[in-house]
């Protein structure tokens, strides 16, 4: 057995696991400001790559846009490359990955490489009526980036968007009928991972209905 150094012990390796709409990017990006570990979404980084037109990311958006998942090989590299990056040497929050058997048995054998094995694989588990109402309802301020809904978010901070000039934004994907496949895409591909999680004792499951800070206290308390 490798003994760890005192600091690999107090470093955080975060799966985050979870429907679409169960607030994965929404507790990630509070975790990585207070832990100081970066988020890591391969959501983001491919919708990056479709924003920047290249030829990999106009295929990329077909295949989001349809709500089907790129494939196995395309998502791995893109978090090799990013776990080698120098902030994510203490620690890391992946969020959106894996979403396959394939890629947590390709994440694990990367992660083994490292000597950085996972500390813990975090359900966020939600009701699937707030699901869809999460999802359908997701905009993001085009000024700031912030993520609101119009279901949730109060009318004053739809304003302040609007009212300095932004749009809220819906992203492409969170149509209602790119939802549907998305979430069955979800049970058949991602689910299992809850089994594979629990037979390698990694895995914890949090309520995470309701207030945004009530669900980062259980996810706090959870790890
Ligand atoms: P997300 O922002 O995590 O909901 O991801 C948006 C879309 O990006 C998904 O519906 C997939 O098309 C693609 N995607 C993100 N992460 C992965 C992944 N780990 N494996 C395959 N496709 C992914």
């Amino acid at each position: 057995m490798t003994r760890m150094n005192p600091e690999e012990m107090t470093s955080m390796r975060i799966v985050l696991l979870g429907a679409p709409g169960s607030g994965k990017g929404t507790q990630a990006k509070k975790l990585m400001v207070d832990k100081n570990i970066p988020q890591v979404s391969t959501g983001d980084m491919l919708r990056e790559a479709v924003a920047n037109g290249t030829r990999f990311g106009l295929k990329a958006k077909a295949v989001m846009d349809a709500g089907n998942l790129v494939p196995d090989d395309v998502v791995l590299g893109i978090i090799s490359e990013r776990l080698e990056q120098s902030d994510a040497a203490s620690g890391f929050i992946l969020d959106g990955f894996p979403r396959t058997m394939q890629q947590a048995t390709d994440l694990e054998e990367l992660l083994d490489d490292r000597g950085t094995p996972l500390d813990t694989a975090v359900l966020m588990d939600v009701d699937f009526d707030i699901l869809m109402k999460r999802l359908t309802g997701r905009r993001t301020c085009s000024l700031t980036g912030k993520l609101l809904n119009v279901y949730y978010s109060s009318q004053d901070e739809l304003d302040e968007c609007t009212n300095a000039g932004g749009v809220l934004i819906q992203r492409e994907d969170d149509t209602e009928a790119t939802i549907g496949n998305r979430l069955k895409v979800y049970r058949e591909n991602t689910e299992p991972l809850i089994e594979f999680y629990k037979s390698c004792d990694k895995f914890v499951t949090i309520d995470a209905e309701g207030a945004i800070d009530d669900v980062y206290a259980r996810l706090l308390t959870a790890l």
